[in-house]
């Protein structure tokens, strides 16, 4: 883009410079007499198709790495992380903790009775409301916190520098904003955990979160457990 800009401005300039030299007289007889100025004009010309179809060319390159980019790092259906850019986010979380301090939360978020909304409603509907709780799951997240599909309706939340106390507010919203009563609303149990110190690692941590998970929907489901 900023090659195009350059492009463009030094054209104008030169197109300028042409209409200054035909106001000042400098023309001769007809528009088209040779003169510095219209040699200048038509190279000036010539560089500018070439100078523009290069940025063009490289402008859609950047496009289409930025869209693979997206393609191999989000979730096909929802806006959220695939699976493994949000890991790979979670090992960098860790790796930072343990040099800096201040280690992140990992919640893992499971909806409740889905298999029942698809048999009741339908798959297309299922994926509405996939992408309506993730919408509305980030729309409560913080700008550093990052949301995952973990798998078919399973979800993670990595909740950089925050501990267990900190994450269960940010749960407490989770579950507050999908109970207003939208039509794609669906309930959710979460497993909370937080990071323990240097010897703490992202496998233990999905242990732990995972446990937790396992006991919300022991215990009746629509809820969080800290593990
Ligand atoms: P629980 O409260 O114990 O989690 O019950 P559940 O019904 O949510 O859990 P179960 O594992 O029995 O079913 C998960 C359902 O999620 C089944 C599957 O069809 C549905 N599912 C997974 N991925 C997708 C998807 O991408 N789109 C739709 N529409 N449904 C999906
Ligand atoms: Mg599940
Ligand atoms: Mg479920």
């Amino acid at each position: 883009m900023r090659l195009v800009e350059v492009v463009l401005v030094l054209h104008l300039a030169t197109l300028l410079m042409r209409l200054g030299s035909i106001l000042a007289g400098h023309t001769g007889a007809n528009l088209m007499e040779p003169s510095i100025y219209q040699n200048l004009y038509i190279g000036a010309y010539a560089l500018t198709v070439l100078m523009l179809s290069i940025g063009a060319l490289l402008m859609a390159t950047d496009r289409l790495r930025t869209e693979l980019e997206h393609l191999a790092t989000h979730d096909s259906l929802t806006p959220a992380l695939n699976r493994r850019a949000l890991l790979q986010r979670c090992e960098e979380e860790i790796e930072r903790a343990r040099r800096y301090g201040g280690g992140p939360s990992l919640m893992m978020l499971d909806l409740d009775h889905f298999k029942a909304v698809n048999d009741s409603c339908g798959h297309q509907h299922g994926d509405a409301g996939l992408v309506h709780f993730v919408g509305r799951t980030l729309a409560v997240l913080r700008t550093p916190d990052r949301m995952g599909r973990y798998g078919g309706e399973e979800f993670m939340v990595l909740l950089p520098g925050t501990d267990a106390t900190a994450a269960l507010n940010v749960a407490r919203r989770i579950h507050a904003t999908l109970a207003v009563g939208h039509a794609l609303d669906c309930k959710v149990s979460i497993g909370l955990t937080q990071w323990t110190g240097p010897e703490d690692t992202l496998d233990a941590m999905l242990a732990r979160a995972d446990a937790a998970l396992y006991r919300a929907k022991a215990q009746g489901r629509n809820q969080t457990v800290v593990g």
